[in-house]
C-alpha cells in the first residue's frame, strides 16, 4: 500500500518535472493573471496595451511598422498577437522588438516573435548573454543591436530612450517615450523592474558583487524621469486593471496619467529594497548558508 503510494507519488512528481511547463518551474510565483487574456486598448497618443491581465506588452504604432516591448512567455505570444490584431494592426508589421528584462515572464517569447515578423531585437548590453541563452526558460534569441544606457531607439517618428536601471537583472531597462495625445505631449515611464524577488543577494554576492549598488542607481534614476503616464513590465505595480476599468467608464482625465502614482511606487519599491538590504547586512545570507 505504502510502496504503490510512493511510487504513485514518484511517477506524478517526475511526469510533472518531465511534462510540465518549463515555464512554471523556473518561476514558483506564478499569477493566474499571468496568461489570462485582457482587452488590447490605446492607452494614449500611438501607444498601446497588448499583453495579458498582468504581463505587459506595449505596442507603439508608427507608419513604418510597429515597435513590441516584450514578448511575454511563450505560451502567450497567441494572446498578444491576437490583441495587436484585435487593434486593426498586423502581427507581421512588427518591426523592432524590446524588452523590459530577460526574464522569462517578458521574454520567453522573443525567439517566437522575431521567428514569425522577421523584427530586429535590441536588448541592453549586460542581458545580451541571457536573451540569446538557450538555457531553460530563455529564448535563445539572436540580439540584433545591443544596446547601452541612454541610446535610442527610432522609428517611424516614434523615438524611445533605454535608460538601464539595474539590478533586478544587470541590464534591466526602464523605456521612455513621449507620446502626443490631444494636442498634448506625455511622457511615459515603463519601469523595467525595481522588485528585489525572494531569494536575491544584496549582500556577499559572487555573481553580482555591485547589486546593491546597482538597485541605489536604478532609484536615482527613477526617481529623475518626468513621468506623466505611469506603466511598467507588469499591470501590477500600476494597477492596470482598475485604470482600464476608469478609462473605459470615461469621464475623467486618463487614469494612465499618473504622476503621483508612480512617485509613489519608486517611493515605496526603495523602502522595501532598503529594508531588505538593511535585513542581509544584519544576517548576510552567505554565513546563513
Ligand atoms: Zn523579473
Amino acid at each position: 500500500m505504502r510502496r504503490s503510494l510512493l511510487a504513485f507519488l514518484f511517477v506524478l512528481g517526475s511526469s510533472a518535472l518531465l511534462f510540465g511547463p518549463p515555464a512554471l518551474l523556473a518561476q514558483p510565483q506564478a499569477n493566474p493573471d499571468w496568461h489570462a487574456e485582457f482587452p488590447a486598448f490605446k492607452i494614449a497618443g500611438d501607444l498601446y496595451y497588448v499583453g495579458t491581465a498582468d504581463l505587459a506588452v506595449y505596442l507603439i504604432h508608427t507608419p513604418q511598422g510597429n515597435i513590441l516591448i516584450n514578448s511575454d512567455f511563450k505560451q502567450d505570444v497567441p494572446t498578444i498577437k491576437k490583441s495587436i490584431e484585435q487593434l486593426g494592426f498586423k502581427y507581421a508589421d512588427t518591426k523592432i522588438l524590446l524588452i523590459s528584462h530577460a526574464h522569462g515572464d517578458h521574454d520567453e517569447g522573443t525567439g517566437v516573435i522575431q521567428k514569425d515578423t522577421g523584427a530586429k531585437l535590441m536588448v541592453m548590453d549586460a542581458d545580451v548573454a541571457a536573451e540569446e541563452s538557450t538555457a531553460a526558460g530563455r529564448p535563445g534569441a539572436h540580439v540584433d543591436r545591443t544596446l547601452h544606457d541612454g541610446d535610442t531607439v527610432t522609428l517611424g517618428g516614434a523615438k524611445l530612450v533605454a535608460h538601464l536601471t539595474p539590478g533586478h537583472t544587470k541590464g534591466c531597462t526602464t523605456w521612455t517615450i513621449q507620446v502626443r495625445d490631444g494636442g498634448k505631449t506625455l511622457n511615459a515611464v515603463i519601469v523595467g523592474s525595481a522588485n528585489v524577488n525572494p531569494g536575491y543577494i544584496l549582500v556577499g554576492n559572487r555573481s553580482y558583487p555591485q547589486i546593491a549598488d546597482d538597485y541605489v542607481k536604478t532609484f536615482k534614476v527613477l526617481k529623475s524621469l518626468p513621468c506623466d503616464l505611469f506603466l511598467g513590465a507588469h499591470g501590477g505595480y500600476f494597477s492596470l486593471k482598475a485604470k482600464y476599468e476608469k478609462m473605459k467608464a470615461g469621464g475623467g482625465a486618463n487614469p494612465f496619467i499618473d504622476p503621483q502614482g508612480y512617485q509613489a511606487f519608486v517611493a515605496d519599491r526603495e523602502d522595501a529594497f532598503r529594508k531588505e538590504w538593511e535585513r542581509q547586512k544584519q544576517n548576510p545570507p552567505s554565513a546563513s548558508r
